[in-house]
């Protein structure tokens, strides 16, 4: 059955160009550093990340755990936002394999983390505490980029600081592309960063982490030890590849597309705030049972919606144009059955 699936845009299935290029990827082991087509990947992922180097991971929960234990060792602290993904959707990995103590902070309205309250978690070095060693950022958060300006003056803090900066750039190519920017214009700001080739941009599998040498060195030896060490990866590589060359070049349909919903939506009166749809999603704010509601209603017209505080709605390749006015149509249906069913 075909479902107009806008759960997440991890759902995005390969392109009949990346099967073929999968087909045909030369590989090698990728444990002993041999699989062309993961080297020739991560050379490209470095110089669009404009980094020294970059790592081929299974994941982009991986990718920000292979950072988090590369910057930081037992007893180290990391500063994060309260929802960010590295903390709250991570199984807690960084506490619970990397023995490193998170410090969440609410983000501000923006996405960003205001400076002044992470100087005020920053720990004092002394015994009684944590060092404090890092603070992570992401871009996109919940479809919202962060400024550049702000980029610029967290690099300048976290030196001042003493403290390394991650990006959790799940979305980062969403992030450039609404800046009109390219990849490395976002990136030099930070120490590593972390990618996600599937999500938007379309790879069945894989994110890429980039920083210095020395730094993907010890994430490569964490790779190993968390059982992430691959052999014949050229075969994803391969469609990753697609991804960075290719993937980029779309994603302004699908911001078109969200802010088209975001529009639909509330000219049906719904809460929404199309004015705040920057890149790929839409939230739409429901009470529970309604929220419940909804989604049943759209999953009888084989439309698949996630959530669960708030109905998140994103949009991605397998969602067209057509797709959005189908699911504004079936939710109109619903709001003229008086949402109260
Ligand atoms: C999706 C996502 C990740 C990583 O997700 P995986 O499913 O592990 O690839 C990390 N950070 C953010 C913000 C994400 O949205």
């Amino acid at each position: 059955m075909d479902f107009i699936d806008l759960r997440s845009d991890t759902v995005t299935r390969p392109t009949a160009a990346m099967r073929a290029a999968m087909a045909r990827a030369p590989v090698g082991d990728d444990v002993y550093g041999e699989d062309p087509t993961v080297n020739r990947l991560q050379m490209l992922a470095a110089e669009m990340l404009g980094t020294e180097a970059a790592l081929f991971v299974a994941s982009g929960t991986l990718s920000n755990l292979l950072a988090l234990m590369a910057h930081c060792g037992r007893g180290d602290e990391y500063i994060a936002g309260q929802t960010s993904h590295c903390y709250r959707f991570e199984g807690g990995g960084a506490a619970v394999l990397g023995s490193i103590q998170p410090q969440p902070l609410e983000f501000e309205a923006d996405g960003t983390l205001d400076l002044e309250r992470v100087a005020a978690a920053i720990k004092p070095d002394d015994p009684h505490f944590a060092r404090t060693r890092l603070l992570c950022l992401e871009n996109t958060q919940g479809g919202k980029v962060l400024p550049l300006a702000y980029l610029e003056k967290a690099r300048e803090f976290t030196r001042e600081k003493g403290l390394a900066l991650h990006l959790d750039g799940a979305r980062l190519a969403n992030a450039a592309v609404y800046l009109g920017v390219t990849l490395e214009e976002i990136s030099r700001h930070v120490d590593s960063v972390s990618l996600c080739l599937s999500k938007g941009l379309g790879a069945p599998v894989g994110s890429v982490l980039g920083g210095s040498r020395e730094l993907i060195a010890v994430a490569r030896r964490w790779r190993k030890v968390l059982g992430g060490g691959m052999r014949q990866a050229g075969v994803l590589a391969a469609a990753g590849i697609l991804a960075l060359e290719e993937g980029m070049g779309r994603l302004a349909e699908d911001h078109g597309n969200a802010r088209r919903l975001s529009a639909g939506l509330a000219d049906l009166g719904l809460p929404v705030s199309p004015g705040e749809v920057q890149t790929n999603m839409v939230f739409l704010h429901l009470p529970p049972a309604e929220a419940g509601r909804l989604c049943a209603h759209l999953r009888q017209h084989n439309i698949l919606i996630a959530g669960r505080d708030s109905l998140r709605l994103v949009t991605h390749r397998d969602v067209s144009r057509d797709d959005i006015d189908t699911v504004l149509a079936a939710i109109g249906e619903f709001v003229q059955a008086g949402r109260k069913g």
